[in-house]
Order: structure tokens, then sequence, then C-alpha cells
């Protein structure tokens, strides 16, 4: 067995192990604070591929997101934060803020879990400044002052999760 053998089962028995972990701890990923946050992750989940193929990507990493929903007036808006970086885990807040249908809002709170799940395969990303460097290399700044950015990706996966869930079978009970 060569040197470099070894050193990949070495790095096999340290990875493995964690990234299965990671799978089955049991630990809920995506948590919802109030009712209509629960509601939107409930629709997203039943309703849309891509918006359970982004969840499935949040649980194989080490976020923590909290989700909420402020139904006040005016349009919708959406900001992903990181909380702070505890016991092995960042913790991330998604909040959504405005009026909206809830295949909008469901929609764009799949926007920001796919910025969740970016920040779950960048593991290095645990302080405001790794998460500025992630979005510099992989985003695109939104905002003319303070750190705001956006993705491709995360724009793709609003789009898409809100045709999957408007695919002429949503009922009046939508709005
Ligand atoms: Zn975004």
């Amino acid at each position: 067995m060569s040197r470099t053998t070894v050193w990949v089962f070495i790095l096999l028995a340290l990875f493995i192990p964690a990234s299965a972990r990671a799978q089955h701890d049991g630990v809920p990923r995506i948590r919802a604070v109030g009712s209509p946050a629960a509601l939107l992750l409930e629709l997203g989940r039943d309703r849309s591929v891509t918006f359970r193929h982004v969840a499935e990507r949040i649980a194989r990493g080490n976020t923590i997101v909290h989700v909420v929903w402020r139904q006040t007036g005016g349009q919708l808006r959406g900001v992903t934060q990181l909380v702070t970086y505890a016991g092995g885990y960042r913790f991330l807040r998604v909040t959504l803020e405005g009026h909206a249908s809830r295949s909008a809002a469901a929609s764009m709170l799949g926007h920001e879990l796919q910025h969740v799940a970016e920040l779950a395969a960048a593991p290095w990303a645990v302080d405001d400044l790794g998460v500025a460097a992630l979005y510099e290399s992989i985003g695109q700044r939104s905002c003319a002052k303070g750190t705001c950015f956006d993705t491709q990706a995360a724009q793709h996966v609003g789009v898409q999760i809100f045709r999957e869930l408007t695919d002429g079978s949503i009922t009046s009970a939508d709005e």
C-alpha cells in the first residue's frame, strides 16, 4: 500500500463518518418560526421538486436555518443572514417581509434557501468575512451600499419553484 493510498484511506475515515453524521444526526436543518413560515415550508416541500432538492442539499451540511415570514404591508422582500457559529453548526436566519401570495412567498423562500445551500456547501464560511468572501466569488452585489449579494442560481431556483407551484393547479386558497 503506497503512502498516498494510506492517506486516502485516512481521509475517507475522517470525512465519510462526518458526512453520514450530518445527514443522520436527526437535527432539523430548516425550522419555521411561526405558522406563516411553516405553511410556506409545507407548500414548498409538498408541491415543488426543486424546493425539495434545495432542502436536501441543506440537510447534508452543518447549517441550521430559522425561517420567519413577517406579513406586513408592502412588497415581499427576503434576506438570509448568518447569526452565529456554535456547537459545530452555523445558525442562519431567513426573513421574509411583506405581502404576497403563498406561491410567491414560497418561491422567495426557496430562493433564500438556495443561499443557505450555497453556505452549506462552503463550511469554511463561518463569519461575516467568510460569507462575504464566498459571495465575492459566486455572487454579484445587489445593493449600492453595504454588503448584499445575489446569485444567478438563487434567481433560477425562485423562478423554477414558482413555475412548479403555479402549474395550473393552484386554487383561490393561494391568496
Ligand atoms: Zn438572493
